[in-house]
């Protein structure tokens, strides 16, 4: 026998609620994906001064921690150092470039024993893919010495504005950028110097704040901070030189 449907049950008189109609779409909270976010308030010349001040008493001369002899040893550890520490990137490139002296002797590696050799600094399989075809394109394409230019950094596999600016900044001296790693983007959004998320967004917001010859400076001195003041769980405020200058909401003193 076919069932009848229910009917709505009628409350003190009212018929039961209809199903509502579709609203109208929500505003959303979060901004559009190519929204304008708003220029940081920290960012008034006289501020970044003082910050950039600060900065240069604390660490006058801080430069990479990624030893290296040369650009291409410096792009190597670069490359080594996503996902990694610098001291684990360290600890293995002091064999890593006995063994592999050259770009050449990356780029013809075999695979397999290029894998065990960086296996402690992670995403192995992803890294050896890309030091062997940057190698390969710079002895093909660059006669075995790596390129100056952003453009022709990019163009190498695994090599992204990060990488490529800190082996044009330190290698090369040459500031076209400034190095936006994981420090570096908690802290210029903490120091209220940027309020983008995207690496990229806050790279452009930091060009336009900082002066160029900063850059190079800056970017060390920023991820040296966060390493050891501005950390990310539990930033070391009461040590911090810049600490009147900051209002980060999550300060600790
Ligand atoms: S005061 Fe605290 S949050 Fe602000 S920069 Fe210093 S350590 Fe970071």
């Amino acid at each position: 026998m076919k069932k009848q449907k229910a009917k709505p049950k009628k409350i003190a008189g009212r018929s039961a609620k209809k199903p509502k109609a579709p609203s109208s779409p929500r505003k959303a909270k979060a901004p559009r994906a190519g929204s304008v976010i708003p220029k940081a308030a920290g960012t008034n010349p006289q501020r970044v001064h003082a910050i950039l001040q600060k900065l240069d008493e604390a660490y006058p001369a801080v430069t990479c921690a990624l030893e290296h002899h040369n650009a291409f040893q410096l792009l190597i550890s670069t490359i080594l150092s996503a996902q990694c520490t610098d001291e684990r990137v360290n600890q293995v490139t002091k064999t890593l470039f006995v063994k592999y002296p050259s770009p050449k002797d990356f780029a013809y590696a075999n695979p397999a024993e290029l894998e065990r050799d960086i296996r402690p600094t992670g995403f192995f399989r992803n890294k050896t893919k890309s030091i062997m075809g940057a190698s390969k394109k710079i002895v093909q394409e660059f006669a075995g010495e790596v390129p100056r230019t952003m453009e022709e950094l990019l163009m190498l596999p695994g090599v992204a504005r990060k990488t490529a600016n800190v082996v044009l900044g330190t290698a090369y001296g040459i500031a076209v950028g400034v190095v936006v790693d994981t420090h570096v983007t908690r802290l210029s959004n903490r120091l209220d110097l940027s309020r983008n998320t995207d690496p990229k967004k806050i790279e452009q917001d930091l060009m336009q704040v900082i002066p160029q010859n900063k850059w190079i400076l800056f970017s060390h001195q920023l991820i040296w901070h966060g390493r050891k003041v501005c950390q990310a769980r539990k930033p070391k405020c009461a040590e911090c030189n810049l600490e009147t200058l900051c209002y980060a909401k999550d300060k600790t003193v």
